[in-house]
């Protein structure tokens, strides 16, 4: 970084340790606050704030004079002074560890200036997470300090651009059926890379690729396939990139296929160990998804900043459009909902930067959360506009494009959504299913049976609480507690009902995930509240408790909501009518329209 001195990112590692430091949001699961996780809500230190005001003011001003969104949208590509302005910044080295040549910023920083890029130019944020977020997360999270000192400090210097290769024609999602393989050589010295990955983001900028491949290994004699990661030069012979895909937004992100035939990987290119691949992927997108989610907030309250000053201005009816309430309550809902995602996102960069705690529920509250309120906030903003908004003229169609990926890349928000509500569901499962065990032989297990029961009964009748809370959240805080404490007796009740079917009972999970996520999200605000309250008193703190007051009844009333339709649902007659609908291919029976 050029323009200031180094915040330095806490030393811990910041791999999850859940035995030491279990996640917040499977507590709740379980119908408890763990509070020592959320609370204080983290601050950056005055020398972060400082480094951080250096690198944006230095972003912002080279982002007036260079960047012309509008023109990348309509080329597809960046010009070279883009790229080259972005290395010369120094954010392409802006996570990496300073003793490879970055800045070493801590994940509150890093996240924070994602989310200045992604306001600027949502193709951009694209450009730099995947060389930075995933890109290259594996070989800082997990390469060896040769493999560091080898890619690194080209890769700080913008020299080396990463990319993230996972996806391919036949897996997405299940990242696992991947049919890419890499198998190594007689002496041991390579492996032999074939298969290839499509969607790859940075495709014609790398100079260094990540890749999931399958590795055989014989265990008791069968040859198993095993997802292993690998450390790719880019140039190497045998690989090849399709063309450019044509997307609907964020078009000055290079999205390629790129192909593997017989390519080289040298044995030291190993990451991590053979079949430990699987576990790697999913550490980095966890990481991952907090810059996707800073990027679309900041990204939300830029667009909202230009409906905001339209709606000033224009005037119907002889009156400016801002002073409608129609208007007003999509201003007032954004408002409340940047507020709680930016208290997420912070909370959960905290945890990252804490280093130990298991965030992957969290980061996945937040991709899901943020990715839905950009898109539903960029057409709320072409709402504003009226008939402007829908011209190429104004920046809202283009918003309303960008934003869609996000929804979709660094897994989908129905695959997330699944892994908070399954993640969340491990614990009590495997308690009942103790238990269920215990019963079957009750004269040997009535030590298990006890306990579980006093803690059913503890459960049920003792409803967990807010500790640390700032006093004039009382009602907001216990409203938060009550709900956790409905979700975890909803989840036990399901677990009771569908037993190991609750795997396949996704109308269940959604429910149970969306509560699970405003539980987050409010807990966030309760913590980023009483933070500021701590800082500058009540009566300074004034706007932040009025938006906890509108936004955490608002969020628990979804969730009481989602909670009391684990039980009381239609979800018999949903899944008659889509599978009647897959069936014949067509949404609805006949109508007398039809001929
Ligand atoms: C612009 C762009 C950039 C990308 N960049 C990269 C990159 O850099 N590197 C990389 O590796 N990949 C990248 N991807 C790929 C991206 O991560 C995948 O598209 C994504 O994971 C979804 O996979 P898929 O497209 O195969 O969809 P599918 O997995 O086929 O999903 C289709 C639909 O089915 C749903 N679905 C699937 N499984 C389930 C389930 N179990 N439960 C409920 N619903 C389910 C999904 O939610 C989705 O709605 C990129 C994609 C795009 C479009």
């Amino acid at each position: 970084m050029t323009t200031a001195s180094p915040a330095h990112a806490p030393s811990a590692s910041h791999l999850a340790d859940p035995d030491h430091h279990p996640s917040f949001t499977r507590g709740v699961f379980l119908g408890e606050i763990r509070e020592a996780l959320v609370f204080p809500f983290p601050e950056p230190s005055t020398e972060e704030k400082e480094s951080l005001a250096a690198i944006l003011d230095a972003f912002r001003s080279w982002a007036a004079d260079t960047l012309d969104s509008a023109q990348i949208d309509h080329d597809g590509r960046f010009p070279d002074a883009v790229r080259q302005g972005m290395a010369e910044l120094g954010l392409m080295g802006l996570n990496i560890p300073e003793r490879y040549g970055g800045f070493g910023a801590s994940a509150m920083i890093f996240n924070r200036v994602f989310g200045e890029i992604g306001a600027h130019d949502a193709a951009l944020a694209v450009y730099f997470g995947a060389h930075q977020s995933i890109g290259i997360k594996g070989i800082i999270l997990f390469g060896t300090e040769a493999q560091k000192h080898q890619w690194l400090p080209r890769c700080a210097s913008g020299e080396c651009i990463g990319a993230f290769c996972l996806t391919e024609a036949g897996s997405g999602s299940d990242a696992q059926a991947m049919r890419t393989t890499a198998v190594p050589s007689e002496d041991g010295s390579h492996y032999l890379l074939n298969g290839a990955k499509i969607w790859i983001s940075n495709a014609g900028y790398a100079g260094v690729l990540t890749v999931f491949a399958k590795v055989p290994v014989t265990i008791d004699g069968v040859v198993k396939q095993r997802v292993t990661a690998f450390i790719v030069d880019a140039h190497a012979p045998g690989i090849s990139l399709g063309k450019i895909e044509e997307k609907m937004g964020i078009k000055g992100s290079d999205t390629r296929t790129i192909t593997f035939e017989n390519v080289r990987v040298p044995a030291e290119n190993l990451l991590g160990e053979v079949g430990g691949g699987f576990k790697i992927a999913l550490e980095i997108l966890n990481s991952g998804r907090l810059g996707l989610s800073a990027g679309s907030t900041r990204g939300t309250r830029e667009m909202m900043k230009l409906a905001l000053a339209h709606a000033k201005e224009r005037e119907q009816f002889g009156r400016s459009i801002g002073s409608f309430e129609m208007l007003q309550r999509k201003f007032a809902a954004a408002a409340a909902d940047c507020y709680a995602m930016d208290a997420a996102w912070m909370l959960c960069a905290g945890m990252v930067d804490r280093g130990g705690v298991d965030f992957s529920l969290e980061t996945a509250a937040c991709k899901i959360y943020a990715s839905e309120l950009a898109f539903r906030t960029a057409s709320e903003t072409m709402q504003i506009a009226g008939g402007i908004g829908y011209s190429k003229e104004y920046p809202y169609e283009r918003a309303l494009r960008d934003s869609r990926i996000n929804m979709i890349f660094e897994g989908t928000n129905e695959v997330l959504r699944a892994l908070i509500a399954l993640m969340g569901l491990q614990q009590p499962g495997e308690e009942l299913k103790a238990v269920g065990k215990a019963f079957k032989a009750p004269l040997h297990s009535l030590g298990a049976i006890s306990s579980y029961l006093t803690g059913r009964v503890k459960r049920t009748l003792v409803k967990p609480s807010f500790n640390q809370v700032h006093p004039s959240l009382k009602d907001e805080a216990e409203l938060v507690a009550d709900n956790i404490h409905a979700l975890a007796l909803g989840v036990e009740k399901a677990l009771i009902e569908h037993g190991k079917a609750i795997i396949e009972r996704q109308f269940l999970q959604e429910r149970m995930a969306n509560a699970a996520i405003d539980i987050y999200l409010a807990t966030a605000v309760l913590s980023r509240v009483t933070s500021v309250i701590g800082r500058v008193g009540e009566k300074e703190a004034a706007a932040d408790l009025e938006v906890a007051r509108f936004f955490i009844p608002m969020a628990m009333r979804r969730t009481r909501r989602a909670i009391r339709a684990l039980e009381r649902n239609a979800d018999d007659a949903a899944r008659s009518i889509a599978t009647r609908a897959l069936a014949t291919g067509d949404l609805t029976v006949p109508t007398p329209t039809d001929t």
